[in-house]
């Protein structure tokens, strides 16, 4: 965080900084907060703002950090001894039950400069189930001056006993006044942001995302794949392979996008990626006549289902390869 708009929160969640802010001033900080909502929304940024701010040694009347003192340094090198972050170690999926004690021992300790100590778990959904155990008494037995900010774009996968332990923050997606313009002041020239916007469903940091990744005309090459694998003018194996070249992971997550807009233009909801672009819409509404809607849930649940086996290094190409056979074979 160096530039001035790095230490602001979003606009899309002054409210919520405020509401903290108010809490805080009143000493009424909740000792666990959970930051939940769509992933690419910003929690994560949201979440270590808010740290600083609470460490801060001069922070102003609105909370804001003021990126000077020591307590902003120490944050700047990534080294503030007040402040843990956990997440998955590198080579795991999970956030074990080893690193939920060392925070316990770590709160057990004094703060080292102020009155404050901040742990970030990132992202909750991954504390695995001797984890989360362990994480419920630290919850249950809190420390004077501690703060455990949990994020999770997945909160139905966190233990209902770790939910209901914290106070929860939503955070859902911005509304399109102000994601766009975030989005354009962000983005080269050229760049169609209403379209980016839509393909991620709203999420501007998932829209930047993309547009980096040279996401959009993959995103509508996919398309083309599935309207083809439906025609019979192309095969799994061969899909699967482009496919895999460009990214499983990110391939499948497209996949998982397209199969929710189609759901969305079926339930007859708005929102859909073919809001801005004619041509997507009229794309999209001729596949969605041709499925039905509990297929297109079975596909949802095979493409999340193969989302998280890719994670695990299961191969990819069959693992491609079976969804786009489903996926064949899903017309009426
Ligand atoms: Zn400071």
């Amino acid at each position: 965080m160096t530039d001035g708009e790095e230490g602001l929160p979003l606009p899309w969640q002054e409210d919520a900084w405020r509401r903290l802010q108010a809490a805080r001033r009143r000493d009424r900080l909740p000792h666990a907060l959970l930051f939940h909502g769509p992933a690419g929304t910003g929690k994560n940024r949201f979440a270590r703002l808010l740290a600083r701010s609470l460490l801060c040694e001069q922070a102003d009347e609105a909370g804001l950090p003021c990126g000077a003192c020591r307590a902003c340094t120490l944050q700047d090198a990534g080294n503030h001894p007040d402040l843990r972050e956990v997440m998955p170690l590198e080579d795991k999926q999970h956030i074990g039950v080893d690193q939920v004690r060392a925070i316990a021992e770590y709160l057990a300790l004094k703060p080292q400069y102020g009155e404050v100590q901040c742990v970030l778990i990132t992202p909750a959904e991954c504390l695995n189930e001797n984890a989360a155990n362990s994480l419920l008494k630290t919850l249950e037995e809190p420390t004077p001056g501690a703060c455990l900010i949990l994020v999770t774009a997945r909160p139905a996968l966190l233990a209902a006993t770790i939910r209901s332990r914290c106070q929860k923050f939503a955070f859902p997606v911005p509304p399109v006044d102000q994601a766009l313009p975030w989005l354009e002041a962000r983005l080269r020239s050229g760049e169609d942001s209403r379209r980016l916007l839509n393909l991620a469903e709203g999420a501007p940091f998932a829209a930047l995302a993309l547009a980096e990744s040279g996401g959009v005309s993959w995103r509508l090459e996919m398309l083309a794949h599935l309207e083809q694998l439906m025609e019979r003018k192309a095969d799994a194996p061969a899909v699967a392979e482009k496919w895999l070249k460009s990214g499983a992971k990110e391939s499948l997550y497209g996949l998982y996008t397209w199969i929710t807009a189609l759901i969305r233009l079926r339930m007859g909801g708005g929102g859909s990626p073919g809001d801005a672009d004619p041509e997507v819409a009229r794309r999209l509404g001729s596949l969605a006549r041709r499925m039905e809607v509990r297929t297109l849930f079975q596909r949802l649940d095979e493409a999340r289902e193969a989302l998280r086996l890719v994670e695990r290094q299961i191969n990819a190409q069959l693992l491609l390869e079976d969804v786009l056979i489903a996926w064949q074979q899903s017309v009426e």
